[in-house]
């Protein structure tokens, strides 16, 4: 549990210069706070407008002060908002004197994780709240919006429900050991497992479209040199990313960038794998792009059209096992007069893009089909921000749900139905916090930042 004798202080706007900026102080020891840093009787839940005063009572600055009553506050602590102006050296004053006044400086996420403890929020909140300060874009700054609002909890409550009653259903014929589950009360379980695993589906779906949104997708591309590699990742994202020129070899080596597609994260990850004309370090390439293509959402292959593959390009189609993930780009159509397309009846599955990455034409065809790969729709109305750390949670609960069912079917004893369902719930009751491993908790919070 939280140290709750502890008062703890921030700076909680950004570092560098603003009309204003905002320290928070929070804990046992606010009041104590106030008494030594502000004269004014501050009224909780008001704005007072007050001297921000050293120990010998000279000013450090004037502004707006609030002080929130527990359990009426962010934390559920007391609480006080310090509005200054929004210089570092006045705001390190501040936080000196707060010091001075028996707070300690606040580790990241420290705020929040008081607001988890104090049930102000779940975890998934919690989360949300990190997640909407870093969203990348409009997308994944409402997804998180949506969690914090408790959307995601929300479901996530209503099938531990079900899970629940499912349990008190099945312990209930633990009770009579003697007799097996009868007929009518398997047919009622085995049809609620069914709906709870459809639910689940469901949830599934929108969390990881919220996970795409929150924490990206990493995107390899491999082609030889001048194919245009960089003028097509200049596209996608929009932008001057990546260096063009006609010299081949201007990419060298692994180089990483991140792009926005569509309000998809993508984390690009260019290996440099073919561009040499040795047998061996033809195969170097290969190996190298495939190491990094196996930990990647999706490969890229870029190659120039009316020029087939090379010995390393037929390589690569060869060695990527999952073909769905693979698209095939040929580039400069316009050099050819060709109009853009996309034929996904490949014999192996792969699909091939034809555009031009210089005119853009056929551009949209590819930022389609990767939004189809991902399982991203076009109306992203419903989705939530999650994580990876959700679908792993809702992966496992999905096991443990379909194994009762096998057990169900195979007539087993209720002991062996009733445990598995009780990992399944101890599974989903990990995803809002119920339950959850301290270390697991201190991994989450530390990625916050300081003041929240
Ligand atoms: P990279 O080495 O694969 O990164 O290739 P670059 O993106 O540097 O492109 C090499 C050259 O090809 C540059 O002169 C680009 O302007 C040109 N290029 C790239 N894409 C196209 C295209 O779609 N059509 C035409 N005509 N030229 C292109």
């Amino acid at each position: 549990m939280v140290e709750t004798t502890d008062t703890i202080v921030a700076i909680a706007t950004p570092p560098g210069r603003g009309g204003i900026g905002v320290v928070r102080v929070s804990g046992p020891g606010v009041k104590n706070v106030m008494a030594g840093l502000v004269t004014n009787t501050l009224k909780p839940r008001h704005a007072h407008l007050c001297k921000f005063r050293e120990k010998d009572a000279s000013v450090i600055d004037e502004g707006i002060a609030i002080f929130f009553n527990a359990p009426s506050s962010y934390t559920g602590e007391d609480m006080l908002e310090l509005y200054a102006h929004g210089s570092r050296i006045v705001l390190n004053q501040i936080v000196n004197r707060v010091l001075e006044l028996g707070a300690r400086l606040a580790k990241p996420g420290e705020f929040t994780e008081r607001a988890f403890h104090n049930n102000k929020l779940d975890l998934v909140q919690a989360e949300a709240v990190a997640d909407l300060v870093d969203a990348v874009s409009d997308h994944a700054a409402r997804s998180a919006v949506r969690s914090l609002e408790g959307n995601f909890s929300q479901s996530i409550d209503e099938l531990l429900e079900k899970l629940v009653s499912l349990r008190v259903l099945v312990e209930g014929s633990l009770d009579f050991p003697d007799e097996d589950i009868d007929f009518s009360t398997s047919g009622n379980i085995g049809s609620k497992l069914t709906a709870c695993l459809i639910d689940l589906q469901g949830l599934f779906e929108r969390a990881k479209q919220g996970a795409i949104l929150t924490e990206g997708v990493t995107a390899v591309i491999a082609g030889r040199p001048n194919v245009g590699k960089s003028t097509f990742l200049n596209r996608l994202a929009g932008r001057e990313a990546a260096i063009v020129t006609d010299e081949p070899g201007t990419t060298r080596d692994l180089i990483e960038q991140d792009i926005l597609v569509d309000n998809i994260p993508v984390h690009i990850v260019d290996t440099a794998g073919l561009r040499t004309t040795t047998n061996k370090a033809e195969m170097e390439g290969i190996s190298r792009t495939l190491a990094a293509a196996e930990n990647a959402d999706i490969l890229i292959i870029l190659m120039e059209y009316g020029r087939g593959p090379g010995a390393e390009e037929l390589g690569l189609l060869e060695a990527t096992g999952d073909s769905k993930r693979t698209t095939i780009i040929y580039n400069k159509i316009d050099l050819a007069g060709k109009q853009p397309e996309i034929n996904k009846t490949t014999t192996n599955g792969q699909a091939e893009i034809f555009l031009s990455a210089k005119t853009g034409a056929g551009l949209e065809l590819f930022v389609q089909h990767l939004k189809e790969i991902l399982g991203m729709q076009d109306a992203s109305e419903d989705v939530f921000m999650a994580r990876n750390r959700h679908l792993d949670a809702l992966e496992r609960t999905r096991l443990s749900l379909e194994k009762t069912l096998r057990l169900l079917r195979a007539h087993a004893a209720a002991e062996l139905l009733a445990e598995e369902l009780r990992i399944a719930q101890q599974s989903l009751g990990e995803i809002t916090g119920d339950f959850v491993p301290d270390d697991l908790l201190g991994e989450i919070f530390s990625r916050f930042c300081i003041g929240k």
